[in-house]
Protein backbone atom coordinates (compact mmCIF):
# COMPACT_ATOMS: atom_id res chain seq x y z
CA UNK A 1 0.00 0.00 0.00
CA UNK A 2 2.57 2.43 0.84
CA UNK A 3 5.11 1.50 -1.75
CA UNK A 4 1.63 1.87 -4.17
CA UNK A 5 1.57 6.08 -2.74
CA UNK A 6 5.44 6.23 -3.22
CA UNK A 7 5.00 5.02 -7.43
CA UNK A 8 1.88 7.08 -8.01
CA UNK A 9 3.93 10.49 -5.48
CA UNK A 10 6.67 9.61 -7.96
CA UNK A 11 4.63 9.07 -11.03
CA UNK A 12 3.03 12.63 -10.40
CA UNK A 13 6.65 14.34 -9.57
CA UNK A 14 8.30 13.12 -12.88
CA UNK A 15 5.20 14.42 -15.33
CA UNK A 16 5.28 17.90 -12.91
CA UNK A 17 8.89 18.30 -13.88
CA UNK A 18 8.58 16.91 -17.35
CA UNK A 19 6.03 19.47 -17.70
CA UNK A 20 7.57 22.16 -15.98
CA UNK A 21 10.26 21.72 -18.15
CA UNK A 22 8.48 21.51 -21.67
CA UNK A 23 7.15 25.28 -20.60
CA UNK A 24 10.72 26.18 -19.63
CA UNK A 25 9.86 26.97 -15.97
CA UNK A 26 12.34 24.65 -14.36
CA UNK A 27 15.77 23.37 -16.06
CA UNK A 28 15.80 19.38 -16.18
CA UNK A 29 18.01 18.48 -13.27
CA UNK A 30 15.22 18.12 -10.86
CA UNK A 31 13.38 15.67 -12.87
CA UNK A 32 17.24 14.18 -12.81
CA UNK A 33 17.10 14.20 -9.14
CA UNK A 34 13.41 12.77 -8.54
CA UNK A 35 14.30 9.93 -10.40
CA UNK A 36 17.50 9.47 -8.66
CA UNK A 37 16.10 9.73 -5.11
CA UNK A 38 13.53 7.32 -5.97
CA UNK A 39 16.33 4.97 -7.17
CA UNK A 40 17.97 5.13 -4.15
CA UNK A 41 14.74 5.02 -1.82
CA UNK A 42 14.35 1.70 -3.83
CA UNK A 43 17.27 0.52 -2.87
CA UNK A 44 17.72 1.37 0.54
CA UNK A 45 13.93 -0.81 1.13
CA UNK A 46 14.77 -3.41 -1.04
CA UNK A 47 18.26 -4.27 0.61
CA UNK A 48 17.33 -4.15 3.84
CA UNK A 49 15.14 -6.82 5.27
CA UNK A 50 14.97 -5.31 8.63
CA UNK A 51 12.58 -2.64 7.94
CA UNK A 52 9.94 -5.09 7.12
CA UNK A 53 9.09 -2.66 3.72
CA UNK A 54 7.92 -5.06 1.12
CA UNK A 55 7.65 -8.27 3.44
CA UNK A 56 7.01 -8.63 7.50
CA UNK A 57 10.30 -10.62 8.21
CA UNK A 58 11.25 -12.25 11.57
CA UNK A 59 14.42 -10.73 12.36
CA UNK A 60 14.71 -11.23 16.15
CA UNK A 61 12.46 -11.12 18.98
CA UNK A 62 13.90 -9.56 22.00
CA UNK A 63 10.53 -10.29 24.19
CA UNK A 64 11.22 -13.97 24.21
CA UNK A 65 11.12 -15.63 27.75
CA UNK A 66 14.58 -16.98 28.15
CA UNK A 67 17.93 -15.58 27.12
CA UNK A 68 18.52 -17.14 24.09
CA UNK A 69 19.94 -16.17 20.67
CA UNK A 70 18.94 -18.04 17.50
CA UNK A 71 21.64 -19.67 14.68
CA UNK A 72 21.28 -19.85 11.07
CA UNK A 73 23.50 -20.91 8.68
CA UNK A 74 22.95 -19.60 4.36
CA UNK A 75 24.18 -21.04 1.10
CA UNK A 76 24.70 -24.70 2.40
CA UNK A 77 24.71 -27.67 2.20
CA UNK A 78 28.20 -28.36 1.81
CA UNK A 79 31.24 -30.13 3.07
CA UNK A 80 31.90 -27.70 5.22
CA UNK A 81 28.66 -27.59 6.09
CA UNK A 82 29.31 -31.04 8.61
CA UNK A 83 31.87 -29.28 11.01
CA UNK A 84 29.55 -26.75 11.43
CA UNK A 85 27.20 -30.04 12.44
CA UNK A 86 29.33 -31.55 15.03
CA UNK A 87 30.33 -28.33 16.51
CA UNK A 88 26.51 -28.04 17.08
CA UNK A 89 26.26 -31.27 18.56
CA UNK A 90 28.44 -30.76 21.40
CA UNK A 91 27.15 -28.00 22.79
CA UNK A 92 23.71 -29.45 22.13
CA UNK A 93 22.70 -26.31 20.37
CA UNK A 94 19.92 -25.98 17.10
CA UNK A 95 20.01 -24.16 14.34
CA UNK A 96 18.32 -23.22 10.75
CA UNK A 97 20.23 -24.09 7.80
CA UNK A 98 18.79 -21.99 4.36
CA UNK A 99 19.47 -24.24 2.17
CA UNK A 100 20.38 -23.86 -2.01
CA UNK A 101 17.98 -25.75 -4.28
CA UNK A 102 21.08 -26.47 -6.48
CA UNK A 103 23.35 -27.45 -3.19
CA UNK A 104 20.20 -29.74 -1.66
CA UNK A 105 20.93 -32.04 -5.54
CA UNK A 106 24.81 -31.74 -4.73
CA UNK A 107 24.64 -32.96 -1.43
CA UNK A 108 21.71 -34.60 -0.66
CA UNK A 109 23.26 -37.01 2.11
CA UNK A 110 24.33 -33.45 4.01
CA UNK A 111 21.08 -32.12 3.64
CA UNK A 112 19.97 -35.26 5.30
CA UNK A 113 21.86 -35.17 8.15
CA UNK A 114 21.43 -31.66 8.61
CA UNK A 115 17.52 -33.08 9.17
CA UNK A 116 18.37 -36.01 10.89
CA UNK A 117 20.63 -33.87 13.74
CA UNK A 118 17.85 -32.12 14.61
CA UNK A 119 17.81 -28.70 13.09
CA UNK A 120 15.25 -27.24 10.59
CA UNK A 121 15.79 -26.33 7.33
CA UNK A 122 14.74 -23.38 5.15
CA UNK A 123 14.38 -22.26 1.35
CA UNK A 124 17.25 -19.73 -0.37
CA UNK A 125 16.21 -20.33 -3.93
CA UNK A 126 17.28 -22.54 -6.63
CA UNK A 127 20.28 -21.05 -7.72
CA UNK A 128 21.15 -17.64 -5.70
CA UNK A 129 21.82 -15.88 -8.43
CA UNK A 130 23.47 -12.90 -8.37
CA UNK A 131 20.50 -11.61 -10.36
CA UNK A 132 18.39 -11.86 -7.55
CA UNK A 133 17.59 -8.27 -7.26
CA UNK A 134 16.42 -7.68 -11.43
CA UNK A 135 14.37 -11.24 -11.53
CA UNK A 136 10.82 -10.59 -12.63
CA UNK A 137 8.10 -12.09 -10.04
CA UNK A 138 7.79 -15.45 -11.97
CA UNK A 139 11.09 -16.47 -12.28
CA UNK A 140 11.50 -15.76 -8.24
CA UNK A 141 8.62 -18.14 -7.58
CA UNK A 142 9.90 -20.88 -10.20
CA UNK A 143 12.98 -20.64 -8.04
CA UNK A 144 11.54 -21.08 -4.88
CA UNK A 145 9.04 -23.83 -6.10
CA UNK A 146 12.55 -25.28 -7.09
CA UNK A 147 14.50 -24.86 -4.19
CA UNK A 148 10.81 -26.38 -2.34
CA UNK A 149 10.65 -29.60 -4.63
CA UNK A 150 14.32 -30.82 -4.03
CA UNK A 151 13.92 -30.43 -0.20
CA UNK A 152 10.37 -32.27 -0.42
CA UNK A 153 12.28 -35.32 -2.67
CA UNK A 154 15.78 -35.48 -0.55
CA UNK A 155 14.57 -34.49 2.92
CA UNK A 156 10.50 -34.91 2.55
CA UNK A 157 9.89 -31.44 4.20
CA UNK A 158 7.62 -28.50 3.05
CA UNK A 159 9.66 -26.05 3.73
CA UNK A 160 7.59 -22.71 5.22
CA UNK A 161 10.57 -20.64 6.13
CA UNK A 162 12.51 -18.56 3.68
CA UNK A 163 15.55 -16.44 3.61
CA UNK A 164 16.27 -13.96 0.65
CA UNK A 165 19.48 -14.40 -1.14
CA UNK A 166 21.89 -11.41 0.01
CA UNK A 167 18.63 -9.85 1.85
CA UNK A 168 16.75 -8.45 -1.60
CA UNK A 169 13.07 -8.22 -0.24
CA UNK A 170 11.93 -6.07 -3.50
CA UNK A 171 8.10 -5.87 -4.93
CA UNK A 172 9.06 -8.96 -7.44
CA UNK A 173 9.99 -10.73 -4.50
CA UNK A 174 7.03 -9.67 -2.60
CA UNK A 175 4.59 -10.89 -5.27
CA UNK A 176 6.28 -14.54 -5.82
CA UNK A 177 6.02 -14.84 -1.70
CA UNK A 178 2.20 -13.71 -1.54
CA UNK A 179 1.81 -16.76 -3.65
CA UNK A 180 4.17 -19.21 -1.87
CA UNK A 181 3.13 -17.90 1.35
CA UNK A 182 6.75 -18.56 3.12
CA UNK A 183 7.61 -17.03 6.15
CA UNK A 184 10.80 -14.80 5.60
CA UNK A 185 13.55 -15.40 8.68
CA UNK A 186 15.99 -12.11 8.45
CA UNK A 187 18.19 -11.56 11.16
CA UNK A 188 19.57 -8.69 13.60
CA UNK A 189 23.23 -9.14 13.58
CA UNK A 190 25.51 -9.78 9.99
CA UNK A 191 29.07 -10.40 10.86
CA UNK A 192 29.82 -10.55 7.12
CA UNK A 193 31.63 -14.33 7.53
CA UNK A 194 31.25 -14.33 3.90
CA UNK A 195 33.34 -11.40 3.13
CA UNK A 196 35.54 -10.82 6.03
CA UNK A 197 39.25 -12.91 6.12
CA UNK A 198 39.79 -11.80 9.86
CA UNK A 199 38.00 -14.80 11.85
CA UNK A 200 38.93 -12.23 15.09
CA UNK A 201 37.21 -9.29 13.62
CA UNK A 202 33.66 -11.63 12.56
CA UNK A 203 33.55 -12.86 16.07
CA UNK A 204 33.77 -9.33 17.93
CA UNK A 205 31.41 -8.29 15.50
CA UNK A 206 28.46 -11.10 16.78
CA UNK A 207 29.56 -10.91 20.56
CA UNK A 208 29.96 -7.02 21.06
CA UNK A 209 26.27 -6.42 20.73
CA UNK A 210 24.37 -9.47 21.23
CA UNK A 211 21.36 -9.46 23.07
CA UNK A 212 17.92 -11.45 24.25
CA UNK A 213 16.46 -12.95 21.11
CA UNK A 214 18.71 -12.00 18.08
CA UNK A 215 19.18 -13.64 14.76
CA UNK A 216 22.48 -14.55 13.73
CA UNK A 217 23.36 -14.82 10.08
CA UNK A 218 26.45 -16.98 9.04
CA UNK A 219 27.15 -19.02 6.13
CA UNK A 220 28.03 -23.32 6.75
CA UNK A 221 29.71 -23.10 3.30
CA UNK A 222 32.48 -21.14 4.71
CA UNK A 223 35.69 -22.64 5.93
CA UNK A 224 36.39 -19.52 8.62
CA UNK A 225 32.95 -20.36 10.01
CA UNK A 226 33.62 -23.31 11.68
CA UNK A 227 36.18 -22.29 13.95
CA UNK A 228 34.18 -18.70 14.42
CA UNK A 229 31.19 -21.04 15.76
CA UNK A 230 33.39 -22.73 18.08
CA UNK A 231 34.80 -19.85 19.64
CA UNK A 232 31.02 -18.18 19.38
CA UNK A 233 29.59 -21.09 21.72
CA UNK A 234 32.29 -20.94 24.49
CA UNK A 235 31.66 -17.19 24.71
CA UNK A 236 27.76 -17.30 24.70
CA UNK A 237 27.92 -20.35 27.25
CA UNK A 238 30.37 -18.00 29.40
CA UNK A 239 27.55 -15.40 29.27
CA UNK A 240 24.86 -17.60 29.93
CA UNK A 241 23.15 -17.17 26.86
CA UNK A 242 21.07 -19.95 25.05
CA UNK A 243 20.48 -20.75 21.86
CA UNK A 244 16.86 -21.98 20.33
CA UNK A 245 15.71 -22.38 17.10
CA UNK A 246 14.61 -20.03 15.00
CA UNK A 247 11.26 -21.34 14.58
CA UNK A 248 10.71 -21.16 18.45
CA UNK A 249 12.03 -17.78 18.98
CA UNK A 250 9.30 -16.92 16.70
CA UNK A 251 6.54 -19.46 17.96
CA UNK A 252 6.25 -20.42 13.62
CA UNK A 253 6.14 -23.41 12.05
CA UNK A 254 9.39 -24.41 9.99
CA UNK A 255 7.10 -27.24 7.29
CA UNK A 256 3.65 -27.02 6.11
ZN1 LIG B 1 22.87 -16.60 0.55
Amino acid sequence: MIFKLIKISFAIAVLAAILLFYFQLWPFWPVLLIILVYAILILILSTNVQLNFFVKAYNKNPDFSQNVISLSFDDGPDENTLKILDILDQYDAKAVFFCIGRKIKEHPEIFKEVINRGHIVGNHTFSHTRKMGFLGSRTILNEIKKCDEIADEIGEVKMNLFRPPFGIINPKTQRALSKTGHKVIGWNIRPYDAITKSPEKILQRITKKINRGDVILLHDNMPNTAPILEQLLVILKQRKIGIVRADKLFDIHAYN
